[in-house]
């Protein structure tokens, strides 16, 4: 009897390490299950091979050949995801290990030369993707210090009513350093596959041709970054409108950078419903003239069980997928 409940406890404790290891789709531990359950299997040729050695052997094999063979999948897709901390405004750098890097916006102009440090410090040498959401001041104005510094592949931009294109010294600054570098600004609309590689995806889900606004927020590039198992939503400044337009589409994202600074009228419970993610990520200057982020924004995603991090309080904020689970890392814990 007791020997049945010192199998039934071994029995036990091994499918727990296998089950970790499987769901983590960790081969080492499923290998190291098959080795034992071939080791404890009975033979004639050993004398003493006990009953309950054949059972734990049974069980383990069965694991090995019912449960992990058929249903484990090989994940690959790393990829580590940078918040950088440029004030009032928004820098995200995507970094994949086939040495592809995309920079989404580039904050205000002062933060320029910041970016291109980090850019520099992360020992990246081209950019295959620079992307401007929308071409307000605080996204696109670091872009030209950034153009200057790199060979950049691809330029994109959101399609959007030409009337509603800012006259400002940003755009302008942008559409100099363009046509220094010899850059097109290639417009893409929500549908498109903008960078694929192994295990990992970026695609745009908005702006989509059916928007009507007159606000530019509503015609951000929304962008879904997918790393293996994991989902990334990044939403630049697009509002409630831009979110109902895609509310069809599946959003579900571990992590979201929330809209427009945690803005009011953006991150509607609608949408956090439908993206419903693990951790947020705001990007917002410390004692920012627009008191952002807005305290009901903050309270709907505490209700949302939303993990907060922030710009203005963690600084830069540093996410690993190795795609399987994320690991963040902040500037200031
Ligand atoms: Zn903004």
């Amino acid at each position: 009897m007791r020997e049945y409940r010192n199998l039934l406890f071994t029995a036990s404790v091994l499918c727990f390490i296998a089950a970790y290891g499987f769901f983590n789709t960790n081969p080492g531990f499923s290998v190291f299950l098959l080795i034992l359950g071939i080791l404890l299997f009975p033979h004639r040729s050993r004398k003493n091979y006990g009953k309950e050695k054949g059972i734990l052997s049974a069980v383990l094999l069965s694991f090995y050949f019912f449960v992990y063979l058929p249903f484990s999948v090989p994940v690959s897709g790393e990829c580590t995801v940078t918040f950088l901390d440029v004030g009032q405004g928004d820098c995200t750098i995507l970094e994949f290990m086939d040495g592809k890097t995309t920079v989404i916006d580039g904050g205000l102009s002062q933060y320029g030369t910041r970016i291109v440090s980090f850019l520099q410090s992360r020992k990246i040498h081209r950019i295959d993707l620079l992307i401007a959401t929308h071409l307000h001041s605080d996204h696109i104005g670091g872009l030209p210090d950034i153009l200057s510094c790199f060979p950049v592949e691809r330029f994109i931009e959101p399609v959007y009513p030409s009337e509603l294109s800012p006259d400002t010294a940003a755009v302008r600054y942008l559409k100099q350093a363009l046509k220094k570098e010899n850059l097109t600004q290639e417009a893409v609309q929500g549908g498109r596959v903008l960078l694929e590689g192994d295990g990992y995806l970026l695609e745009a889900v908005s702006p989509v041709a059916s928007i009507d606004s007159l606000d530019l927020n509503d015609y951000c590039l929304i962008l879904k970054l997918t790393c293996g198992r994991n989902v990334f939503l990044f939403t630049a400044d697009a509002g409630y409108l831009a979110e109902l337009e895609i509310l069809d589409q599946n959003l579900s994202a571990d992590v979201l950078k929330i809209g427009h600074h945690g803005s009011f009228g953006s991150t509607s419970t609608a949408f956090l419903n439908a993206v419903s993610p693990k951790y947020g990520v705001i990007s917002v200057g410390t004692d920012n003239d627009y008191e952002l982020p807005n305290p009901y924004v903050l309270n709907r995603l505490q209700d949302y069980n939303v993990h907060v991090f922030r710009t203005d309080q963690n600084g830069t904020v540093t996410m690993h997928s190795d795609g399987i689970s994320i690991t963040v890392q902040c500037e200031k814990p």
